[in-house]
């Protein structure tokens, strides 16, 4: 009981001289000048490509982009009229750079005349990091603007481990985009895990993950865990469902 009435009376202390030494001060004692933080012209509209943006598609060629199932070929989905679109044939695809953590932008259209539900209506999905061996994690792409799955599985979900914070899907015939935040997990040498991956996601401007932890990667069948990896490819999804497939287009991302 005495020591706890010490350690209060040295709080006490210690909060009363910290305000004797803010009386002290002037304004300038808490202003510093540098680093000056570097210049970045913001893209002139919404969206657009700030100055420092790798762009990773810009509405006329895949070149930053390769097959996931064959690596030395080309990524082969349709581009045309700035817009690239999943071709289910050619499967997934991902980017020829690697990343560790960043700012990604990317718009997606699912198109008005989606057919299916659930899992199997407008199902893509942007991985933010996908390695060989299954060390993936998947911001999912779906129709919900009025079609019922389960809420992990989501637009705007980490696929199978968190909902979306709320339902910000538009009507399918609309573009719709996601500004996200991703933290890579890091892993010592011996391939153990020191920090988790976190991301957090803009869902058409409004906030569906908040600094979210992850618990590993998002496996179709059974519960994350994590795999060592270093930087990582970004990697879209061609879904083996029927539905129509969906459309991308101004994809940047700023390396962190
Ligand atoms: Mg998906």
């Amino acid at each position: 009981m005495r020591k706890k009435i010490f350690s209060l009376g040295g709080i006490l202390i210690t909060v009363l001289s910290l305000s004797a030494q803010n009386n002290n001060m002037k304004p300038e004692y808490t202003e510093y000048y540098e680093p000056v933080p570097r210049k970045v012209t913001p893209g002139a509209n919404a969206g657009e490509a700030p100055s420092d943006a790798v762009v990773l598609f810009d509405g006329k060629s895949l070149d930053q982009w390769i097959s996931v199932s064959d690596t030395t070929k080309p990524a082969g989905w349709k581009v045309a009229n700035g817009i690239v679109t999943v071709d289910k044939k050619m499967g997934d695809i991902r980017t020829k750079q690697r990343f560790n953590d960043f700012q990604l932008h990317i718009e997606f259209l699912i198109p008005d005349y989606i057919t299916g539900s659930g899992q199997a209506r407008g199902n893509s999905g942007v991985f933010l990091a996908a390695n060989e061996g299954g060390a993936e994690y998947e911001l999912q792409v779906l129709d919900n603007y009025e079609n019922k799955t389960y809420v992990n599985g989501q637009a705007g979900s980490i696929y199978k481990q968190k909902p979306p914070l709320v339902n910000a899907n538009k009507k399918p015939g609309e573009w719709q985009y996601y500004d996200v935040v991703w933290t890579a997990p890091r892993f010592n040498a011996d391939g153990m895990l020191i920090t988790p991956a976190r991301i957090t996601v803009l869902f058409n401007g409004v906030l569906v993950q908040n600094n979210f932890e992850l618990k590993g990667n998002t496996p179709y069948i059974g519960l994350p865990v994590y795999k060592a990896h270093g930087p990582s490819p970004i990697k879209l999804q061609s879904h083996g469902d029927p539905s129509e497939p969906i459309s991308y287009r101004n994809i940047w991302v700023r390396p962190l």
